[in-house]
């Protein structure tokens, strides 16, 4: 490549696990990708998926000793050069780590370095299980591939366009001010992703769209988004906020959860676990895949019937919201695991919009999901898509950016 980065590792570190990506820029494709799990326990396990010389995928499976993230990256960067995806001794050309927060701080992605690292632990208490992981990935990246570049791509980062009206909250001043109380929004790099490949296929500039993105996977999140910016979005000061999710409440009168600690004696921290890990669809049917849950309903189970319910309500009524908030809607964009790959969930939460030019072609929606499928009904004002969503390539492509430029 003319700049000398062909090779982007993307990186993304939770406490004990390490998810990584090899990307071949000039071949614009992934080569390789895995997982370490279990880091600092007994039986790190090392899953690498990678394909064979015939273009097949290929997936291995092993015990490695990882007691820290350090020696984790020593493995991959091993099997990497093992398999000749990276050459002998060499490290990748450039690393984009995921890092869940970047506050009011970054707005777009950036080159880390001493003053970069500092910013990041400064915004850990907005974030305390990923930041705090994500700089330990970072670290741990310096340290085994002390040659590569590396750069930081927020979560956040995207949203940082939204107006005050829309990201504040009506709360008193000196928590905004003070604490940073405010929306932040996340899932913003796939946001980002499907609206510019949603583009692209409509052969239209972003600049001249206005767009509805419904990140549909375990966590969810829909996005607003007028002329390429971001004016609002359904996460907010945490992932809490929002759409129905697998695990997680979405939106909920605040005064529930002071409810409950009074009335239940729970403590603030139970409390915060349970509508983070047993809320959304697995405490309202005991299931938080949605495939499951599906299948529960087909066996007329009530409550999946009525968790469904719930779902696609809340989402309808983030489409008309964001509708009135953007004056009006050229594109609805579903993405991710629920949202490329369940057609009968799209047609039911777009059920009932036609008012609104949105409507569901029955057969188009249910053709196999390519990148990117078009699946609204001809005519209608609204072009309704199904995009396949891909952060790792756009966290590597985002890292070039800063490198190059
Ligand atoms: P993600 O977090 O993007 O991996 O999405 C995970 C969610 O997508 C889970 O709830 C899955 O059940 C759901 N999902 C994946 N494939 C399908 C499918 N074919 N139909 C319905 N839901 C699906």
């Amino acid at each position: 490549m003319p700049h000398g980065f062909s090779t982007v590792l993307v990186v993304n570190c939770g406490s004990s696990s390490i998810k990584y990506s090899m990307m071949a820029m000039d071949r614009g494709h992934l080569c390789a990708s895995g997982l370490v799990e279990k880091i600092g326990e007994n039986g790190s396990l090392l899953r690498h998926r990678a394909d064979n010389a015939k273009g097949e995928p290929v997936e291995s499976r092993r015990e490695i000793k990882a007691g820290d993230h350090r020696a984790a990256f020593a493995h991959i960067a091993a099997l990497l050069r093992n398999t000749g995806i990276l050459a002998d001794g060499a490290g990748p050309d450039a690393i984009g780590h995921r890092v869940v927060h970047g506050g009011e701080a970054f707005s777009a992605p950036v080159r880390i370095d001493p003053d970069v690292i500092a910013a990041i632990r400064t915004l850990s208490p907005l974030a305390p299980l990923h930041n705090p992981a994500n700089l330990i990935g970072i670290e741990a990246c310096l340290d085994a591939f002390p040659s590569a570049s590396q750069v930081a791509v927020f979560d956040t980062a995207f949203h940082q366009t939204l107006p005050p009206h829309a990201y504040r909250y009506a709360v008193p001043n000196d928590w905004y001010e003070r604490h940073g109380i405010r929306r932040y929004g996340f899932h913003g790099t796939s946001h980002r992703y499907v609206a510019e490949r949603a583009a692209e296929y409509l052969g239209r500039s972003l600049q001249g769209l206005k767009m509805i993105t419904l990140h549909l996977g375990n966590g969810a999140s829909a996005a607003a988004i007028r002329h390429g910016r971001c004016i609002d979005t359904s996460m907010g000061f945490t992932p809490l906020e929002g759409l129905v999710m697998g695990t997680r409440s979405g939106d909920l009168d605040a005064a529930v959860p002071l409810y409950l600690e009074t009335a239940l004696g729970e403590s603030a921290d139970s409390l915060q676990a349970m509508l983070n890990r047993e809320a959304g669809l697995k405490g309202l049917c005991g299931s938080n895949d949605l495939r499951e849950v599906l299948g529960r309903e087909q066996a007329g189970d009530e409550h999946a019937r009525l968790a469904l319910e719930i779902y696609c309500y809340r989402i309808r009524k983030y489409v008309g919201a964001y509708f009135a908030a953007l004056g009006g809607l050229d594109a609805l964009v579903f993405t991710a695991g629920v949202g490329e790959n369940s057609p009968v969930v799209r047609s039911r939460i777009c059920a009932g919009l036609e008012a609104l030019g949105i409507a569901v072609d029955p057969e188009f929606n249910e053709r196999s999901p390519e990148p990117v499928n078009e699946i609204g009904r001809r005519g209608q004002a609204v072009r309704v898509l199904a995009v396949r969503t891909n952060e790792e390539l756009q966290i590597a492509r985002e890292t070039l950016s800063v490198l190059t430029s």
